[in-house]
């Protein structure tokens, strides 16, 4: 999870609480109050990290600190495991012009859990619109592990007019605009959403740079937002977009049958020399990041982000 400096106070009050749930009766006011003190070291040490990047964001016109309630106006079934959030601030003022591929953090009060829980969703559509987009997926129950807590809650609890607290958006991973080469945007399932708030920047902001969007899904049934993209395709000739499916259903259409290659990307990108930017599940990720270095796309033309904690890539 990446945190921010307004997270401190609720993770801090959900760590002191598992750890009393856990020592019990070891939980002495001695213990507990050495436990406070060194939380508070360390989230002194991040937030003076962070405190200028975040400063960036709230200061801006629309911008804000902590927590603002958002309105959920409109709930969108995107496939069988994704839907969208259309969310609107309730108290109707502004929103602050968020650089594509920033995200904001959602604070989930769930009733029945005894924690706060905080999680991150990108924007899945361009700035400058009166409405933040998100775009969860349900991370199901698979073999003995739980349901995912907070996309669980958002899919079934959830309703169009309701009210979610949300932290203005933020993060280092976004598109750099002022680049002209060729843009390269590779995703893998969910990971779409991030590619999406790009896709839709760019082709307002810059109506001539070629844009090669290659989206990774096992097949139609859990592709959400395909329609948008083939629109976006269809009116814009800057962009050409190709789909990848491991489980094609049978009367799929798609680029390509399997995983994402290097062959392939050769076949359809014209050449390495390109900005390229991907987010997607860790396997698509090392593939991804292999096949880059392999047509040796220089560093500063890669860039990605992780939905969980980074690994080595
Ligand atoms: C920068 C960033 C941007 C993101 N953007 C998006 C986005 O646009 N859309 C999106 O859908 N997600 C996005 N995510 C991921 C999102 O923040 C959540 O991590 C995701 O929704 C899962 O949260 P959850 O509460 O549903 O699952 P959690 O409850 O956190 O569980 C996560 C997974 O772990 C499994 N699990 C839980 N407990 C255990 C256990 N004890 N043992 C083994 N497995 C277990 C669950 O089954 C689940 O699959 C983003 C993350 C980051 C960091």
């Amino acid at each position: 999870m990446n945190i921010k400096p307004e997270h401190y106070p609720i993770v801090g009050e959900n760590l002191l609480q598992a750890i009393k749930d856990t020592l019990g009766d070891a939980a002495t006011d001695d213990i507990m109050t050495a436990w406070e003190k060194a939380y508070g070291v360390i989230a002194d040490v991040f937030i003076d990290v962070e405190q200028e990047m975040y400063h960036e964001v709230s200061s801006q016109t629309g911008g804000w600190t902590g927590f603002r309630n958002f309105t959920v106006e409109k709930k969108v079934k995107e496939s069988d495991v994704i839907t969208s959030f259309y969310l609107k601030p309730e108290d109707q003022g502004l929103l602050p012009e968020f650089k594509p591929g920033n995200y904001i953090t959602v604070k989930a009060d769930i009733p029945g859990e005894p924690y706060t829980h905080l999680r991150q969703y990108s924007m899945s559509d361009a700035p400058g619109k009166d409405y933040f987009r998100i775009s969860v997926k349900r991370e199901d129950s698979i073999d003995d592990n739980p349901e995912g807590v907070v996309s669980n809650y958002l899919h079934n609890q959830v309703e169009e007019g309701d009210v979610l607290p949300i932290s203005a958006p933020g993060g280092d991973f976004y598109l750099d605009t002022t680049s002209e080469k060729p843009l390269v945007l590779l995703s893998g399932g969910v990971g779409q959403t991030p590619m999406l708030s790009m896709l839709n920047t760019v082709v307002r902001k810059q109506p001539n740079r070629p844009v090669y969007y290659i989206h990774a899904a096992q097949n139609s049934a859990v592709h959400g937002l395909r329609k948008e993209v083939q629109n976006i395709s269809n009116e814009h000739l800057q962009v050409q977009s190709f789909t990848c499916y491991s489980e094609p259903l049978a009367d799929d259409q798609y680029d390509l049958e399997g995983y994402v290659n290097l062959n392939w990307m050769k076949e359809i990108i014209p050449s390495n020399d390109c900005d390229f930017y991907f987010c997607g599940p860790e396997g698509f990720m090392k593939v991804v990041k292999q096949s880059l270095s392999d047509w040796n796309v220089p560093d500063e033309q890669i860039n990605y982000e992780f939905f969980g904690p980074n690994v080595e890539l």
